[in-house]
């Protein structure tokens, strides 16, 4: 950029939609840095206050608070959320779903009421979960059909967020950034050596931190889904916080852990979710499918299954892991 001084790293940390948030990015200017970043927190906080179901006065909360009686007007942005969680609802033929809040509330992960709901609860409990329940009128107004369904974008939200912090740090002239919003992942511009990020992807056997392999992009949102993040051990058994909305049971199909990249968060974020509810076969045919979308799926036996755009893109560090072809 032609200036004399020397870019130097300004880190802040937050936190807020359940999770760890950390931004740093290289700048000649420190305290117009830390400035920038603050902006970027307040905005993921006017998104969580939209959008949160842990916020009682939150859009969400209001249209869960009107089941099956009215149309409750949104912003336009809370608008574009629940769109976006619809069509990946219609993408991912029902994997990802929106209203997947009653079994969110039912089993607690993460909560101090975290609990195997008994096989009736759940068979009650399918009859609220159907995001082709969700109404909408012209006028950002949505409706859920039966009293008792319940919205949760804890599986989109972080994303729309991220987009929000890159699209705040690009608009204030940065040229290299890392968001962190809690595993999603968006890298601006490149390192401010010049050389293209690298990013680690999180060994689901290993304390955070440790990587199982390693990324490389620019300008790209990079975020993974994993039984890690959220969970309960009963009895032996892991109970995690991604649901199937068809069995109202966490996930299990063999994966461990699934990252999507792409260019925008709000999809990456949708889209991890859904192929980790997907597994593998189909989950792969989605990506492929897909324009500008790449994966890595991790399983419980140590595979790593690829993308096709993903295979020079991606470098394993632990060889107890396994690509798949
Ligand atoms: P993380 O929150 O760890 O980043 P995900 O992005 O995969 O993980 O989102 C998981 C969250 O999404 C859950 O905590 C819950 O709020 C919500 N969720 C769980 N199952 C589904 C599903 N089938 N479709 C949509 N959202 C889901
Ligand atoms: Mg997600
Ligand atoms: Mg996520």
């Amino acid at each position: 950029s032609g200036c004399s001084k020397k870019k130097e790293p300004v880190t802040d940390s937050a936190y807020m939609l359940g999770t760890h948030l950390n931004i740093t990015i290289w700048t000649e200017n420190e305290d117009e840095g830390k400035k920038v970043i603050k902006e970027c927190f307040k905005r993921i906080s006017e998104i969580e206050k939209k959008m949160s179901v842990n916020i009682k006065d939150s859009e969400i909360n209001n249209i869960n608070k009107n089941a099956g009686k009215e149309f409750v007007k949104v912003s336009a942005e809370t608008s574009k959320v629940l769109n976006k969680a619809l069509k990946y609802g219609e993408i991912s033929n029902g994997a990802f779903d929106l209203t997947v809040g009653k079994f969110v509330k039912l089993w607690g992960i993460g909560t101090y009421n975290e609990r195997i709901p008994s096989k009736s609860e759940i068979d009650d409990a399918l009859k609220y979960v159907d995001y082709k329940l969700l109404k909408k009128d012209e006028k950002n107004g949505y409706k859920l059909d039966k009293e008792g369904m319940r919205i949760d974008l804890g599986g989109i939200a972080k994303g729309y967020a991220a987009d929000e912090a890159y699209r705040i740090l690009k608009s204030n002239g940065i040229e290299n950034a890392v968001i962190n919003l809690g595993g999603n992942i968006f890298t601006l511009g490149t390192r401010p050596d010049g050389e293209i990020w690298k990013i680690g992807i999180q060994d689901p056997f290993e304390p955070t931190g440790t990587y199982m392999g390693i990324v490389q992009f620019s300008d790209k949102a990079i975020v993974t889904s994993g039984n890690y993040e959220r969970f309960f051990i009963k009895n032996n058994k892991r109970y995690h916080h991604i649901i199937d909305p068809k069995t109202g049971y966490p996930s299990e199909n063999g994966i461990i852990s699934t990252t999507i990249i792409t260019n925008h968060s709000i999809d990456a974020d949708a889209l991890s979710t859904s192929v980790y509810i997907l597994g593998v076969k189909k989950g792969l045919d989605l990506i492929e499918k897909l324009d500008d979308v790449e994966c890595i799926i991790v399983t419980k036996n140590r595979k790593v299954y690829l993308s096709s755009g993903m295979k020079d893109k991606f470098k394993i560090k632990n060889n107890s892991f396994q690509i798949e072809n």
